[in-house]
């Protein structure tokens, strides 16, 4: 446990390390990260997401990369979605679109990433793709979920997520309700302290379980991202009791992550999407996912010394 809790807060603490970043920039994800990430350009995502829709499996793409400080910057950040949801049109890709506001320019100005998600959002809902807002940080979290209620008041097409670490979720669930939201259920990724989040496992998953529930009995489309058998479970056994349709609920899970749960469900019929990531910033994304699950550094080790 304790052993856990240091290299959790390690591999947190490496994902913000500028300088290992810009070393992995130059060594390209084929170290280990292609295992979880789809490349470092949306056309090397695109037959990977050509093979998971043959799967039966559905996407979610994401351009990694966050906290852009130029205007100039969040503009390409923009481009790049736009010319994605382009191309899933194009390709006929079975996708959706998830991004992060800060890659748009949440730190810099709200007129900015208003306009940046405007111009996404219009094009996307011409194609009939749905775009879902990542949750960042807690420091971000209230601005985030204000400007996904703007914007959900013009586009039918926009999700987010809501992160079960976080106190505030349960209130935040409320206030959503009268949006029709189209919610990711998350347990949280970032480190937070004690004041805005649980740190017991057991309080965040039992508080996802609750989330789920008040979700589904809203009505609301739900998401359930986990990779956790107890959530895929509880989710299950909660379509029989509130005798759901499977149109109303899907299972999200990263990219690289449970494979064999991923194509399981899908025998069984539910909707499973694969986030899946990709860009050249894949270094963050990557550093997260071992502080998760220190059990995923095996094969990044294996793909170091494989080379
Ligand atoms: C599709 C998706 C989108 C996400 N979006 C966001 C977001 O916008 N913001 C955010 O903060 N976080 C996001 N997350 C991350 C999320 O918040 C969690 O940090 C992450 O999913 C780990 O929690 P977990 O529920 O998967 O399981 P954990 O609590 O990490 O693990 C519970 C149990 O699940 C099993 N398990 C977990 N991972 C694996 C694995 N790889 N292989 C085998 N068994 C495993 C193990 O038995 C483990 O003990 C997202 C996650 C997913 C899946």
């Amino acid at each position: 446990m304790i052993l856990e809790a240091i290299s959790k807060n390690f591999f947190l603490y490496l994902s913000n390390n500028k300088v290992l970043d810009r070393f992995a920039k130059r060594f390209g994800t084929s170290f280990g990260a292609d295992k979880i990430v789809g490349g470092e350009t949306f056309s090397q995502a695109i037959p990977i997401i050509k093979q998971l829709n043959h799967d039966g499996l559905q996407v979610t793409v994401d351009h990694l990369g966050e906290f852009v400080t130029s205007e100039a910057e969040a503009k390409d950040r923009a481009n790049e979605c736009v010319d994605t949801i382009r191309l899933i049109d194009k390709h006929q890709l079975g996708s959706e679109v998830s991004l992060k506001l800060t890659s748009l320019g949440l730190d810099i100005s709200q007129d900015l990433v208003m306009e940046n998600m405007e111009r996404i959002l219009t094009e996307a809902e011409s194609k009939g793709i749905t775009v879902t807002i990542d949750m960042e940080d807690s420091s971000r979290c209230g601005s985030t979920l204000e400007i996904y209620k703007a914007l959900k008041e013009k586009h039918k097409n926009l999700g987010t997520v809501i992160q079960s670490y976080l106190y505030r979720s349960d209130e935040d669930l409320d206030d959503l309700n009268s949006y029709n939201p189209y919610l990711r259920l998350v347990k949280g990724a970032y480190k937070e302290s004690g004041k805005v989040a649980f740190v017991e496992k057991e309080m965040v998953d039992s508080n996802l379980k609750r989330l789920i529930k008040k979700n589904l009995e809203n009505g609301h489309y739900t998401a359930v991202a986990s990779h956790d058998d107890a959530m895929i479970e509880y989710t299950k056994q909660l379509e029989d009791e509130l005798k759901l349709s499977r149109n109303q609920f899907e299972f999200q899970m990263l990219y690289g992550m449970r494979n064999e749960t991923q194509k399981q469900l899908v025998k069984e019929g539910y909707t499973v999407r694969v986030y899946l990531p990709y860009g050249e910033d894949w270094y963050g994304y990557f550093m997260r996912r071992l502080a998760e699950r220190p059990a995923n550094i095996a094969f990044a080790i294996k793909g170091i010394f494989s080379k």
